[in-house]
């Protein structure tokens, strides 16, 4: 391996790193959350729900961004700030299930009348 090589190679495996370190918080949130019910649970919610609670965790992102707290202790801030990135990307992540899951049932109907 030449030199850009493991250049390309390193920049790679951090990218790699910082979206499993992500997921891996999404997923700790979501099974934290599952006396909610999981997938049943948002694949039965109207998808406006979806998008209003979306809506409510970007607002609670911009908020966690002003918290006074930054100035005390950043990493308890960087740690609030990474949480609420989770649940936004939690909810776009339902949102996506939930269309997707229909553009499935509407393929299967008409494949079943065709
Ligand atoms: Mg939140």
């Amino acid at each position: 391996m030449n030199a850009d090589e493991m250049k390309e190679h390193q920049r790679r495996l951090e990218m790699e790193l910082a979206l499993a370190a992500f997921t891996l918080r999404m997923h700790t949130k979501l099974t934290a959350n599952m006396h909610k019910g999981g997938r049943a649970n948002w694949q039965q919610t109207q998808v406006h729900d979806l998008f209003s609670r979306l809506d409510e965790e970007v607002a609670e992102l911009q908020e966690a961004k002003w918290s006074p707290e930054r100035a005390h202790d950043f990493a308890k801030y960087a740690e609030a700030i990474a949480n609420e990135c989770a649940d936004v990307a939690n909810f776009a992540m339902m949102i996506s299930d939930w269309y997707l899951e229909r553009a499935k049932q509407i393929q299967k109907q008409n494949e079943s009348t065709s």
